[in-house]
């Protein structure tokens, strides 16, 4: 196995309404079977899953939050509306968006965009993944994978790392249940979470200030098998129910 790993060099700033396939595949000689992991900063300011603090009104919660976390109301009013549900308000809001992905200020971001303007996390990035993953064959002819990442921080684990956001051509846990180890034992509960494994050496590869690189290619990258429960559902989830008892 000799994966490559390619940045894709030369994306302008993106703009709504800017065809990223089309620009992508101007500057890639896709493969088949190409990963292309695109940063989903870059994926909503292209979608326009924007918005302009200046147009947002805080309720009365987001007042109350922002007086602990030290943010701009409308900022906090932003995340509380991407937000399905709260499960810390401080020292950072950690919130559930609609689509199960935890994060902090529901992944809102305030980094390479322009002042008074903050980046959504793509509402639905399943769909997002399987858009862009369209239209890359159609402009390609390759039929090209797709992750739509962001950074994350993580619990019991200092510095940020990239996480898989949406996917499409691939599952999200290769499954390795029923398999047997080195000495023939039965794997019993181990799932490899591949989407993020491959997202968070993406965002090492992009970097997180102005390398200008929202998009790499990981190319003979084999495929796997499981399935696209990534998000625990709330009543396998221990830490989430440990976390709601304080
Ligand atoms: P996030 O992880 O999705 O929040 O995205 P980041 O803000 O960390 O950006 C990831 C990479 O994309 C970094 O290398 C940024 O410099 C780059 N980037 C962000 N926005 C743009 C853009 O509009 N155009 C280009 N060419 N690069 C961008
Ligand atoms: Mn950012
Ligand atoms: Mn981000
Ligand atoms: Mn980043």
């Amino acid at each position: 196995m000799h994966i490559e790993v390619i940045p894709v060099e030369g994306l302008p700033l993106i703009h709504q309404g800017d065809d990223l396939a089309e620009m992508i595949c101007r500057l890639v000689a896709f493969e088949d079977g190409d990963i292309l992991c695109l940063a989903s900063s870059v994926y909503s300011k292209a979608h326009g899953h924007t918005r302009l603090l200046d147009e947002i009104v805080p309720s009365v919660d987001a007042e109350r939050i922002a007086l602990k976390t030290h943010e701009d109301p409308r900022f906090v009013q932003a995340v509380l509306d991407d937000t399905t549900d709260v499960i810390l308000e401080e020292p950072f809001i950690l919130s559930e968006t609609v689509t199960g992905h935890v994060g902090v200020r529901a992944g809102l971001d305030h980094s390479n965009v322009e002042d008074g303007m903050v980046v959504r996390l793509p509402p639905d990035p399943m769909n997002a993944a399987a858009g862009l993953r369209d239209a890359l064959g159609a402009v390609s002819g390759k039929d090209v994978r797709v992750i739509i990442t962001d950074t994350c921080g993580r619990s019991f684990r200092r510095g940020q790392a990239g996480v898989a956001i949406g996917w499409s051509g691939m599952t999200a846990i290769r499954d390795f249940r029923g398999d047997h180890d080195l000495f023939g034992h039965t794997l019993e509960i181990t799932e490899e979470a591949v989407v993020d494994e491959v997202a968070g050496f993406s965002n090492f590869v992009m970097g997180e200030s102005n390398n200008g690189i929202p998009a790499v290619v990981f190319r003979n990258c084999p495929q796997w098998a499981g399935h696209d429960d990534l998000h625990f559902r709330r009543d396998e989830d221990i830490i989430r129910e440990a976390l709601s008892k304080n």
